[in-house]
């Protein structure tokens, strides 16, 4: 059965996705999709830019039939068969000219890591290699202090396409995944850790899916974590007084359904009280979907609301799990007493290790980017506030 006949059977049109959307609130989009989906009429191309792909709806929905990101995921992909990949939509991609981790690498040195064989391999993502490097060498340092054989495999050769993908743009996912799977195998691998959801999907989900199952375990770092922790490889010794709001990357918690392991890291560093214990009312960063390149301000302002729920919990501190998640709070940290900080960052905290962060100076780099790979791009006000 087709997306839109197994969405038409399964939906009852009860409005539960729009209550939840923090993007759309037009009652007949569900209707309006379907007819583009079937070839009856168009859809805007604005329309199809304003979904996070946060998944709320899909989660929302009481008939499990994916909400409304179903419907727009297939829309994104119908539509870059009949228009083509545009420089949006490029600028993950590995062979495009407009790339940005391209354009980062021309302005930033970044670090180089331990390569090799070993059993277990690193993948820090294009992300993780280029933006958000203090996530990984936090990484790096944790597994030196846990005494793990490992190796990483860093750089924009190894994209693992998942967010290109869910722009609509299969290419990076398609040729990138049999050239990943080879490579890790033939390092020795019997555990695969992903720093971000994305790589995690792409690894757990789309991969296995599409090219068959994989000869390795593929984690994400949260859970290696707690695997370290539980199993006494790793034992967070500093104390830490946090009142910490852990923000739930939404490809990870209601993507993969995964969210206990990260709060069981926090729970187990002494010193520190996790004021969230569940993903309940967990809400979207802003930045999935496309949404931080195409409309930066409102991006922006949705990722202030996790400021406003932190803040509310009386915490000083947001813990994420996710660079993207990590990009758009830093950028858009609307409580100077909040700190923003990564899951890894925080554990390595806890054995002793500071990694040095650069989040303004980032931010500023990655606008500069943004602006040389993306003709018409907008910088944010936020910006100066
Ligand atoms: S995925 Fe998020 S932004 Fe997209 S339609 Fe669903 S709730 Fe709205
Ligand atoms: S929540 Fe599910 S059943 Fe209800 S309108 Fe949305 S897609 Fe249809």
């Amino acid at each position: 059965m087709d997306i839109v006949a197994e969405h038409r059977k399964m939906c009852t049109k009860c409005g539960m996705c729009m209550e939840v959307c923090p993007r759309y609130d037009d009652p007949d989009l569900i209707d309006n999709l379907y007819g583009y989906l079937e070839n009856m009429s168009r859809i805007s191309h604005k329309t199809l830019d304003l979904c996070l792909t946060c998944g709320l709806c899909a989660v929302a929905c009481p008939q499990e039939a994916g909400g409304i990101k179903k419907l727009i995921s297939a829309s994104r992909k119908k539509r870059v068969k009949e228009h083509g990949i545009n420089e949006k939509q490029t600028i993950l991609d590995p062979e495009a000219d407009n790339n940005i981790f391209k354009a980062i690498m021309d302005l930033r040195q970044v670090p180089e890591y331990k390569g090799g064989n070993a059993p277990v391999v690193y993948f820090p993502g294009c992300a993780g290699s280029y933006i958000n490097t203090s996530m990984a060498q936090a990484t790096v340092a944790i597994l030196e202090e846990a005494g793990i054989d490992y190796t990483v495999l860093s750089g924009l050769e190894y994209c693992c396409g998942a967010a290109s993908a869910g722009s609509g743009n299969m290419g990076p996912l398609m040729r990138n995944g049999p050239k990943n799977i080879e490579e890790i195998s033939n390092r020795g691998a019997k555990t695969l850790i992903t720093a971000c959801p994305g790589c995690f999907r792409a690894f757990k989900d789309m991969y296995p899916k599409i090219f068959g199952t994989l000869d390795f375990e593929v984690l994400q770092i949260s859970q290696y974590l707690d695997r370290l922790i539980n199993q006494n490889n790793l034992v967070p010794k500093e104390t830490l007084r946090h009142r910490v709001f852990y923000h739930d990357p939404c490809h990870m918690t209601r993507g993969m359904g995964v969210y206990r392991e990260a709060r069981n890291v926090i729970d187990n560093i002494p010193g520190t009280q996790l004021a969230n214990k569940t993903p309940q009312n967990s809400a979207c960063c802003g930045f999935g979907g496309g949404v931080r390149i195409s409309y930066p301000d409102e991006s922006l302002k949705i990722a202030s609301d996790v400021f406003r729920a932190a803040k509310e919990l009386d915490c000083d501190m947001i813990i994420t799990n996710c660079a993207g998640c990590m990009q758009n709070l830093c950028e858009a940290k609307a409580e100077e007493s909040i700190e923003v900080v990564d899951l890894a960052e925080y554990v390595a905290l806890s054995i002793g290790v500071s990694v040095a962060r650069e989040d303004r100076e980032l931010t500023g780099l990655l606008n500069k980017v943004y602006s040389s790979c993306i003709p018409d791009y907008q910088e944010p006000g936020l910006l100066d506030k």
